[in-house]
């Protein structure tokens, strides 16, 4: 048996938590063969022992197997040595990740599922950062529904440099690019990894750029191999999470939260979105003169009008508090609670965001104060 085909047995042990295998994760850092006996060294960056000890077990139980060794040693470097004697890129297994010479900061934004808002709220931030006097750009990574160019009405191509790179279209402010300006309806509906690996690291390395202070990067839904991809191609500053209220949304967005951690990530915070039903308006009589008056709703209490009529209340159509719970457990901030609203849902679903048409829409005002808080958080 050759050093290769003992990778290809060892290409079969997922590493804990994940669909992915330890060779790819660079894991293996070493095998030693002499007749039949084997030493296969391994490199894992994990503080949790028994992670670590798992996949010890299952290199020793997977060679056995094979029948074709008499003596196996595995042995796990150890943190101290590896530290002395070790490459920079030996200490970090995620020190191949590119980094963006020109961008200072990165963010994910992220969720556990689909039709949370995750592409709303990283459009808006954008806009949000970008009115605040920053350079940004938006990256929608979303290769199995991009909803950018919808969001931001956008149906153009990019244009290629003379360096072959693709130039990101402008619109309200923004360079965007978007798996959707150039894979069109023709792309294949289910991309695999490999091909997701490649397309990204294109986007990353092949985009032109410019200068910014923040690429926005709006990422698949989900918590599988394309995200895990995606989060080791490239050096993220933090990640946003998007939930909804309800348990079902953010026992997905943990194991998203969950992912990023293991990859070293940081989660800046979680983002609640459709978080309950913000009605606003005001109470009039028959002659249609607005009066004050207190509103009795079955099942929510009693709602006290202004003087001049206008009432303002939240209403909980599901569950509340999800995005606490989880930015409680997670030890982040929970950074904004955005409303269901049907001005953002009409501003988004035309192409033209509640940002730029309506800046100082309450949801607005939101999304500029989401947008502070990160400067701050990550600007210091
Ligand atoms: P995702 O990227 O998570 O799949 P999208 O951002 O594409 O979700 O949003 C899905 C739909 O929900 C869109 O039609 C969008 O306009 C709508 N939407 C998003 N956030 C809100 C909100 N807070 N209130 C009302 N509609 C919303």
């Amino acid at each position: 048996m050759d050093k290769n085909e003992v990778l290809k047995i060892l290409s079969e042990i997922k590493y804990p938590g994940f669909s992915r295998d330890i060779v790819s994760f660079g894991m293996v850092k070493d095998v030693k063969l002499a007749g039949k006996n084997i030493v296969v060294s391994l490199n894992i960056s994990s503080e949790q022992e028994d992670k670590v000890n798992t996949v010890k077990q299952a290199v020793g139980t997977r060679l056995r197997a094979s029948g074709k060794f008499d003596e196996i040693m595995v042995k796990v470097m150890e943190k101290p040595a590896q530290a002395q004697t070790a490459s920079p890129a030996d200490k970090d297994p995620w020190a191949n990740r590119s980094e963006l010479n020109n961008v200072k900061h990165v963010i994910a934004v992220a969720s556990g599922k689909g039709g949370v808002g995750k592409s709303t709220v990283a459009a808006n931030l954008a806009l949000a950062l970008q009115a605040q006097g920053q350079r940004v750009g938006l990256l929608d990574l979303d290769i199995y529904g991009p909803s950018l160019p919808i969001i931001l009405g956008i149906n153009e191509r990019p244009d290629v440099s003379a360096e072959k790179k693709l130039i990101p279209l402008e619109k309200f402010g923004l360079r965007i690019m978007s798996f959707g300006f150039v894979s069109g309806s023709n792309a294949p509906a289910i991309w695999r990894g490999p091909m997701v690996a490649k397309m990204t690291e294109q986007f990353f390395n092949d985009v032109d750029w410019g200068d910014l202070d923040y690429l926005v990067l709006d990422l698949p839904p989900g918590t599988g191999d394309v995200q895990l991809t995606l989060v080791q191609k490239l050096k993220i500053s933090g990640a946003i999470m998007v939930t909804t209220p309800q348990d079902i949304a953010v026992a997905d967005v943990s194991k998203g939260a969950d992912m990023f951690t293991k990859v070293e990530v940081p989660v800046l915070g979680v983002v609640e979105n459709m978080s309950g039903l913000q009605l606003n308006g005001s109470v009039l009589n028959r002659d249609g003169e607005t009066i004050t008056a207190a509103l009795e709703l079955d099942g929510f209490g009693r709602v006290q009008t202004d003087d001049q009529g206008r009432f303002d209340l939240r209403y909980d159509l599901f569950k509340r508090g999800g995005g606490e719970s989880e930015s409680r457990r997670l030890g982040v901030p929970l950074l904004a609670e955005i409303p269901l609203s049907q001005a953002l849902m009409q501003a988004t679903d035309s192409g033209q965001p509640l940002l730029v048409s309506d800046p100082e829409a309450p949801v607005s005002r939101l999304y500029q104060s989401l947008a502070q808080q990160l400067q701050t958080k990550l600007e210091g």
